[in-house]
């Protein structure tokens, strides 16, 4: 470490990280034994018998994955959401999670009190628990980056690799509201009546999370992952894995009332909605015969699963493609498919 933390945060008004540490971070960390209260140097995690870790990691950094000015509770929320979001896909039931916060000393302690009740509020909900972490100080932005750890049985977890051709696509959810919410917060979006608006804002910024939802789904997803880059792209990328082409109708694609409002303001904000991303639903292939189960499941978890399309073999010697059609059938091109780092740009900026 070149420059002490204690140095850096001496120029903020924060207290000193160990006391941050103890009054803010340890709270969330009482209930798992394996924290050790995180007065030690790492924890340990005991899978149930039969079980295996599932982990993840996911960063987001403020001006690219939130706003700077987001209320610093849903920041919280959204940076342990996402992750618990790709824990879903893979079918794992979440447990513990690491917290690496690299602050700029603009931060006040009533923002870490803010993020520290978003993290208590979720760690109820989801029954998740912190178990340790990092802390250091930036004269960047704000960056949170959430390690989280869930359990499937033994060589179950759910794959992207596994879709079989003639699969049917399913997804949860609404897809596309996220996408449209940042428009509107963008002022891409501002013809729109107050309620709807307020809608698709809320699903920008608070991802929910299919936690209870993935588990029920191994042993009859065959491949699936998270929408957090765009319906569109996502699906290619289990398309490219599985090695599969995948044909679905934009028709089919559940859309919010909120959504189907702004579309129809400007047919265009369809493309936002198939490929604009930070929807958080699961996109899972499962063969035609499951339809009656996932049915059962949908009802039982009062969530929305639809079918939007289906998996075909590859051509020998062509690349995996994902073909939308419209209502007549005729191919929809988006300019992109969906979010990349570095590629293009996006975000709240
Ligand atoms: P080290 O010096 O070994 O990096 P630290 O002093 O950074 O250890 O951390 C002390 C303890 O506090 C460890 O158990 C660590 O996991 C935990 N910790 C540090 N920062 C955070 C944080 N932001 N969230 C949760 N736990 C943290
Ligand atoms: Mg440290």
């Amino acid at each position: 470490m070149v420059r002490d933390i204690e140095t850096i945060m001496s120029k903020s008004s924060l207290p000193s990280e160990f006391e941050l540490i103890a009054r803010y971070f340890a709270p969330l960390a009482r209930a798992f034994p394996g924290a050790y209260g995180l007065l030690d140097d790492a924890a340990v995690i005991t899978p149930a018998p039969g079980n295996e870790l599932v982990v993840k990691t996911d960063t987001i950094v403020g001006g690219i994955d939130f706003l700077p000015d987001d209320p610093a509770n849903l920041i919280a929320r959204k940076g342990l959401r996402v992750n618990l979001s790709d824990l879903a896909a893979k079918g794992a039931v979440p447990r513990a999670y690491l917290l690496d916060l690299v602050l700029p000393n603009t931060v006040e302690e009533a923002w870490i009190a803010a993020f520290v009740s978003g993290l208590a509020h979720d760690q109820a909900e989801y029954a998740i628990h912190l178990i340790g972490g990092d802390t250091s100080s930036t004269s960047g932005p704000i960056t949170i980056a959430v390690t989280a750890f869930g359990e499937a049985p033994i060589g179950q977890m759910i794959r992207r690799s596994r879709a079989q051709a003639g699969d049917t696509i399913f997804v949860t959810g609404t897809i596309g509201d996220a996408a449209l919410g940042l428009s509107v917060l963008s002022s891409v979006l501002s013809s729109l009546d107050a309620a709807s608006a307020a809608f698709l804002v809320d699903r920008y910024r608070l991802p929910q999370p299919r936690a209870a939802l993935g588990p029920q789904l191994i042993g009859i997803a065959t491949a699936g992952l998270d929408v957090s880059d765009g319906l569109v792209a996502d699906l290619r990328h289990l398309c490219a894995v599985s090695r599969l082409d995948a044909v679905i109708e934009a028709g089919s694609v559940p859309l919010s009332p909120a959504a189907r409002v702004a579309i129809s303001g400007d047919p265009k904000r369809l493309a936002t909605a198939l490929t604009g991303g930070d929807d958080y639903e699961l996109l899972f292939t499962a063969p035609p015969a499951a339809a009656i189960r996932i049915g059962e499941l949908s009802r039982s978890f009062g969530t929305p699963i639809t079918p939007i399309g289906r998996t075909r073999a590859l051509r020998a010697g062509d690349l995996p493609r994902v073909v939308v059609l419209d209502s007549l059938g005729r191919t929809l091109r988006f300019a992109s498919e969906g979010w990349t780092h570095f590629g293009n740009r996006r975000g709240p900026q």
